[in-house]
């Protein structure tokens, strides 16, 4: 299948491999887990398992939203969930000895509670386990208020859900089930609910969008409290899913970040290849957030 033509240079990653995520891929091969970062064939994977960071779903594989942007299978009536799931996530990552984790999911639309409880079951097991720091990547539970507190009241470090696109673009982006003013209104409940946890949100540029439409969605997550910032490129993914209309410059991308930074984010990581989860640990690592 023809991809989009001529990648930009920027894309091409160099993939060292030092001794920390020779580790972590070692015992990963021993471990039933899989990682979105293996999976995905995420270009940061060096990087991120270098550092102690890795990125594991839950909830199966299949989801019952089909987003234009992603790779995910989609049905109606996905398999149910295996209670066991949770402890045996949380099992194989206290061997990996991570310092961060990134739990996502598929959105389970099927399910009473979109699946908040088991999230907040895995969330309250891997908190359990010394040192290591939890950011989820939630579904946006279709804003029920019950479900969004429900994983709060886990008290994960970092709670994410992402924007994905500027207001104008989202219908065409995203499912139609997920709206524009459902993720700000989640994140937003989120942080008034519990304002010890970081909140956090992801915006994939190269879909079309005008730079002053990225700053008008980075002002509505700042006006909902949203702390943390990722913006990456846009790929992808096959001919069947949206194509890239742009490769948004290096240069833009640090632009970004600095009006970020300048509306008040805590940390704005912006760049071709960064992921929603890139570098999800380095505000910690800083010591700027405890
Ligand atoms: Fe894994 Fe996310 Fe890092 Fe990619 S950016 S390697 S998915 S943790
Ligand atoms: Fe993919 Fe999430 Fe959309 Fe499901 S809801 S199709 S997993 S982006």
């Amino acid at each position: 299948v023809p991809m989009d033509a001529k990648k930009p240079s920027w894309l091409r990653v160099n993939v060292p491999g030092g001794e920390r995520y020779q580790k972590v891929r070692e015992t990963l091969k021993g471990l039933q887990l899989h990682t979105v970062c293996a999976e995905a064939h995420c270009p940061n994977v060096a990087e991120c398992w270098g550092g102690g960071t890795a990125t594991v779903m839950l909830m199966g594989d299949v989801c019952t939203r089909g987003c234009r942007f992603c790779n995910v299978k989609t049905a109606a009536h996905p398999p149910a969930l295996d209670p066991d799931e949770p402890r045996h996530l949380a099992e194989a990552i206290a061997e990996l000895a991570l310092d961060y984790i990134v739990v996502t999911s598929v959105d389970r639309d099927d399910l009473p509670d979109g699946g908040a409880a088991h999230f907040a079951d895995a969330i309250r097991r891997l908190k359990e386990i010394p040192g290591l720091l939890v950011e989820v990547l939630t579904p946006d539970f279709r804003g029920d208020p019950e479900a969004v507190r429900t994983v709060g009241r886990a008290a994960p470090d970092v709670f994410a859900n992402n924007l994905e696109t500027v207001r104008r673009l989202t219908p065409a982006v995203r499912d139609a089930k997920a709206t524009y003013d459902q993720t700000l209104g989640v994140l937003a409940q989120l942080k008034r609910e519990f304002p010890q946890v970081v909140t956090k949100s992801s915006i994939m540029v190269g879909l079309g969008e005008q730079e002053a439409e990225v700053v008008e969605a980075m002002r509505d997550l700042r006006a909902h409290g949203v702390e943390i910032l990722t913006l990456g490129q846009y790929l992808r993914p096959s001919a069947w899913h949206l194509p890239v209309v742009e490769y948004v410059s290096p240069e833009r991308f640090a632009a970004y970040r600095d009006q970020g930074l300048a509306l008040g984010f805590r940390y704005v990581a912006s760049g071709p290849l960064v992921r929603s989860s890139y570098r999800a640990a380095e505000l910690f690592l800083r010591g700027e957030i405890e």
